[in-house]
């Protein structure tokens, strides 16, 4: 079958006004920034629908990247037909027909939202379902759970038909929601939060700790390469990389054992707010999942949220790592986060972190420490860099 356009659905029903708007401006915006360098495509919107026009490019490539695009609840590959009703029937039949595997049973569904179209839905889906009927003998018509649905739309700019209907992302497109800072390690949890952030509408940034030459170059390519899968479902990520050796050295140095992962977590924040502000971010988020490791306990979350009022996001709160992994997997950012590459915590990783650290011993500790001097450094040392998806080779659009 030759496709035309790609219906695509949104979540239309929890929308209303200037909320809507934006919601449609940014959806067709992330559309096209997934789609444009790959394929000569047209988008565009009409009355809570949005069409992707193939222009002869392939349907199901096409479709692929649109399941990477938060915003959409399902979408449809669609022929464009002429809305002379014979031609409709042999249209809907053909479409049946190239289905794999032969659906059992099916109905018709019309929506004639041009009203001067001649034939009523009810008698459209009638005649169009007796075509069908009457051509596959081993269909039926089941009205309540058909295997095939031949959806069928009358408008005023075009009549469309399809019967596949594949589940999109859903969530909130790109943008709609502001922007985060995200801390990405090189682990399993953070870029999977930074997966839902997006989910959840934001424009997100990275933010990455790295202590050259304790922590290697490849261990920072891990985390760009993290980065960009985070990019496929997000657009551009920016990445921020901070310099951390000489805060951690310090810390080493002046301060107890036991506070090492606390005082340098305190440090990560304050760096992380500076850089938030710098890059207007509204909160930051981080992959924290309760009770997973020393430093996640609601004591430490306390005593390292102190030095910052910035809010603070931890979508992965309340999972299980299981769940966390098994996102990970869909997401394909699992492969690279099990590279065993050391990342800044394990290179300093005392023997007995304190579980329930106290933000008055943490400050105390501190005193041995420029804090200011150290924060400031290490914000001006952070290098910016845009991480994208690429395409192999750029290809001229329509847009
Ligand atoms: P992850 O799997 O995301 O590495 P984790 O289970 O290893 O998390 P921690 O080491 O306690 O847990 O880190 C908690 C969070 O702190 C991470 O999810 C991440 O958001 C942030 N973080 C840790 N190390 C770094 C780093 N080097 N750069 C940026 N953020 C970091
Ligand atoms: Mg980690």
């Amino acid at each position: 079958m030759n496709y035309d356009v790609i219906l695509i659905r949104y979540g239309e029903l929890a929308l209303k006004g200037k909320n809507r708007d934006q919601f449609e401006e940014a959806l067709v915006r992330s559309v096209k920034s997934v789609l444009r360098s790959f394929f000569k495509v047209k988008v565009r919107r009409n009355y809570g629908r949005m069409y992707v026009e193939l222009h002869g490019e392939d349907a199901y490539a096409v479709m692929e990247r649109l399941k990477r695009v938060f915003g959409i609840s399902s979408f449809s590959p669609t022929v464009q037909v002429d809305p002379d009703i014979e031609n409709i029937k042999a249209k809907a039949l053909e479409m049946i027909r190239q289905l794999n595997p032969q659906p059992r049973t099916f109905r018709v569904v019309t929506r004639r939202a041009d009203k001067r179209y001649p034939i009523p839905s009810m008698e459209v889906n009638r005649m169009v379902g007796t075509h069908i009927l009457r051509a596959i003998p081993a269909i039926s018509v089941d009205v309540h759970e058909p295997e095939a649905i031949v959806n069928l739309e009358i408008r005023t700019e075009g009549t469309y038909l399809s019967c596949e209907t594949i589940p999109g992302p859903g969530g909130l497109p790109v943008g709609v929601s502001g922007k985060v800072l995200l801390l990405l390690s090189g682990g399993i949890d953070s870029p999977v939060a930074g997966w839902m952030m997006l989910k959840r509408g934001v424009t997100l940034e990275a933010i990455h700790f790295h202590s050259y030459p304790f922590t290697s170059e490849r261990a920072l390519q891990k985390v760009r390469d993290l980065a960009q899968k985070l990019a496929k479902w997000g657009g551009t990520v920016r990445l921020h990389v901070v310099p951390f050796t000489e805060i951690q050295t310090q810390i080493r140095e002046k301060c107890p054992e036991d506070y090492l992962i606390t005082i340098m977590r305190r440090f990560m924040m304050r760096v992380s707010e500076r850089v938030a502000a710098n890059t207007k971010a509204k909160a930051l988020a981080t992959g924290e999942s309760l009770g997973q490791v020393a430093s996640q306990t609601l004591e430490s979350m306390d005593t390292i949220n102190k030095v910052i009022s910035i809010p603070m996001l931890r979508p992965l709160v309340g999972m299980d790592k299981i769940d966390i992994t098994d996102i990970s997997r869909k997401i394909d950012t699992y492969e690279l986060s099990i590279l065993p590459y050391e990342d800044c915590c394990t290179v300093f990783t005392p023997k007995n972190p304190v579980t329930r650290p106290k933000p008055y011993l943490a400050a105390r500790f501190e005193e041995a420490l420029d804090v200011e001097a150290l924060v400031e450094n290490a914000v001006a040392g952070t290098v910016i860099e845009e991480i994208t998806t690429k395409p192999k080779e750029a290809a001229t659009d329509l847009f």
